[in-house]
């Protein structure tokens, strides 16, 4: 979903104010260099990147949350987590793209942004209760979410529940405590995993541990929200599969992943027959694929899936994040030959030549640059 007065491709915006939420996650607050007019946005949508960092010879591309819920719209604001070295890969290199705008972008910086865009999204207005269910940085579209309900001044019941290992990475503590104060019927539940010394419980946070599915089931009165979930691969799939389990629709679950996207729910194997079937292709169909840089070539089959995940099996490298067809991490350029996408939700990308293959499969032989 693209909003009315978005731009085609990149615009120029530039850093106007940068502030810390947490020691963890900083905002930056971008206007456009144009002096112009900026695109609605819904509450949830992220802005696209392409961000010249300092040591690498190709653009980063990342996406990003509009973190509030903005009437005023003259800008957009973001609530970035520094990424540090997994714990268990200590040695790695920390995020390419948080880093930079922890360090690197400061008031005045530019940076190439592209308009509005996603569908996870709320209706502010919309009817029926409402769940906000968040763990570390996926609070950002749940923190957009809660402002434009609490705009909209609607008596649709909220909960916004929070899971973050302490206070010193607890972004938008006060202003949640503060709408929350402000509408009888939004009430929000904060549990810290790993309280710091200064934490005060009833104050900073309401539960020492994880956000459970047992806690839900205390928390809310039944299973009619509409639930949306924003966190980490292991949050969502425990949240998910923990709704299910209670008796949530899975209908009345939506979900965005800001990293790797999986499978949340344990689906029936792939077999040669379902994949064609699925994709309204004969079970024999089958076109090479060449990866032309790498010198692999490979069969498709609709077995296969996408033609990331063919060059995955084959050994071949290529960049990706959301697996969506959103981010544009995998951006690759089709040498020859035809591809078609396997879902409506791709954001494609400008040129004809260009690919999103996270989300494609080959409709011929095809050459791609890879
Ligand atoms: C729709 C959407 C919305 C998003 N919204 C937000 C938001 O509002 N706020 C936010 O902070 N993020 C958001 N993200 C996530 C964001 O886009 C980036 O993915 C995130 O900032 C990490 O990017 P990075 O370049 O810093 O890290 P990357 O360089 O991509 O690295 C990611 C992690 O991998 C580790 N790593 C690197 N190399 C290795 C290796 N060899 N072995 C093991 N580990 C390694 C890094 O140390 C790091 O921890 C969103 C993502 C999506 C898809």
């Amino acid at each position: 979903m693209t909003q009315d007065g978005a731009w085609e491709g990149y615009r120029a915006f530039v850093v106007d104010r940068k502030e810390p939420e947490s020691d963890t996650v900083t905002s930056f607050y971008l206007v456009p260099q144009d002096g112009g007019a900026i695109a609605p946005h819904h509450a949830g949508q992220y802005l696209g990147f392409s961000l010249q960092v300092p040591g690498r010879m190709t653009p980063v591309i990342r996406t990003y949350t509009i973190s509030e819920a903005a009437a005023d719209q003259d800008h957009y604001r973001l609530s970035i987590r520094r990424e540090l070295a997994p714990p268990d890969a200590p040695d790695a290199l920390p995020g390419v793209s948080s880093n930079f705008f922890h360090d690197h972008v400061e008031v005045g910086t530019e940076l190439q942004v592209r308009a509005p865009a996603g569908d996870f999204v709320v209706r502010p207005e919309g009817k029926g209760s409402v769940v906000l269910l968040s763990g570390g940085i996926g609070c950002t579209p749940m923190f957009s979410m809660l402002q434009a309900i609490a705009a909209a001044d609607t008596t649709r019941d909220v909960w916004y529940v929070h899971g973050v290992r302490s206070g010193a990475e607890h972004a938008f503590g006060p202003e949640i405590r503060v709408i929350a104060a402000a509408h009888d019927n939004i009430r929000a539940h904060v549990c810290y995993s790993q309280p710091g010394a200064g934490d005060v419980a009833g104050t900073d946070y309401d539960t020492e541990g994880h956000v459970t599915s047992d806690l839900l089931k205390e928390l809310l009165p039944d299973t009619r929200p509409m639930f949306y979930l924003c966190g980490s691969t292991p949050f969502m799939k425990s949240m998910y599969n923990g709704l299910i389990e209670w008796g949530v629709d899975e209908l009345q679950i939506f979900y965005e992943f800001f990293g790797t996207a999986c499978e949340l729910k344990e689906k029936p194997p792939v077999t040669a027959e379902s994949a064609a079937a699925d994709m309204g292709l004969a079970a024999d169909t089958s076109f090479q694929v060449e990866f032309r840089q790498s010198g692999v070539s490979a069969t498709w089959t609709p077995a296969s899936g996408t033609i990331l995940d063919l060059a995955e099996a084959n050994g071949v490298d290529q960049d990706f994040i959301c697996r969506a067809g959103m981010c544009h991490t995998c951006l690759s350029t089709v040498l020859e030959g035809e591809t078609a996408y396997l879902h409506d939700d791709v954001v494609p990308p400008p040129g004809d030549d260009e690919v999103l293959i996270c989300s494609a499969r080959p409709k011929t032989d095809v050459v791609i640059d890879v």
